[in-house]
């Protein structure tokens, strides 16, 4: 199963994906984890993607897709994988579409998490607290909804067209959305 989880910052995708790579025992793949991996070790692609994360902008696509090229090489993802922050625009939905392509490992469904503005501040408020992320401050978090309705929300639209995505309520405990999203994906079974 390959899945690409599509929704705002704070909308609870990761928290989700994780869940989803326990139900269907396939890599989460978070190119935000991956950066903040890089730059915790100082590598060269984290000392260059630090401060555009601190500004809430996208680190640029080439990049991106440099990182996740790698990462979809790697042999645990034979059996499918869960992206979470992967496409963030259409330039990176396209270039995805044209490397999974060349595999033979076509994007199979992508679901969107749909939840409520008040909702995506009061949840980012709150891992600012627990987890004190760098990129978690107001005003970036600002910067990052704002980049996100520009260049992410289009990536739904694309995904649509091909006839592979599904919109799933956002709101409820976290394991009303995980039935949620398992329903869309038709493979709820009786768990
Ligand atoms: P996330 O954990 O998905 O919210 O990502 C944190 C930050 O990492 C984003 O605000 C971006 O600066 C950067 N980032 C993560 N994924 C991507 C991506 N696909 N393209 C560009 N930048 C990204």
């Amino acid at each position: 199963m390959r899945i690409v989880l599509l929704g705002a910052p704070g909308s609870g995708k990761g928290t989700q994906a994780a869940l989803l790579k326990d139900h269907f025992e396939i890599p989460h793949i978070s190119t935000g984890d991956l950066l903040r991996q890089a730059v915790a070790d100082a590598t060269p692609l984290g000392m260059k993607a630090k401060a555009i994360m601190d500004r809430g902008e996208l680190v640029p696509d080439d990049v991106m897709l440099n990182l996740i090229e790698e990462r979809l090489s790697s042999a645990d993802v034979k059996p499918g994988f869960i992206l979470d922050g992967y496409p963030r625009n259409l330039a990176q939905a396209e270039a995805l579409e044209a490397l999974l392509g060349k595999l033979g490992q076509p994007i199979e469904e992508a679901v969107m998490i749909e939840v409520s503005e008040d909702r995506v501040v009061e949840r980012i408020a709150k891992r600012a607290a627990e987890e004190g992320r760098s990129d978690d401050t107001e005003d970036v978090v600002r910067n990052r909804m704002r980049v996100y309705e520009e260049q992410t929300a289009p990536v739904a639209g694309f995904y649509e067209d091909q006839g592979l995505l599904t919109r799933v309520l956002g709101e409820g405990s976290i394991e009303e959305v995980s039935a949620r999203i398992r329903g869309a994906l038709n493979t709820d079974g009786s768990d």
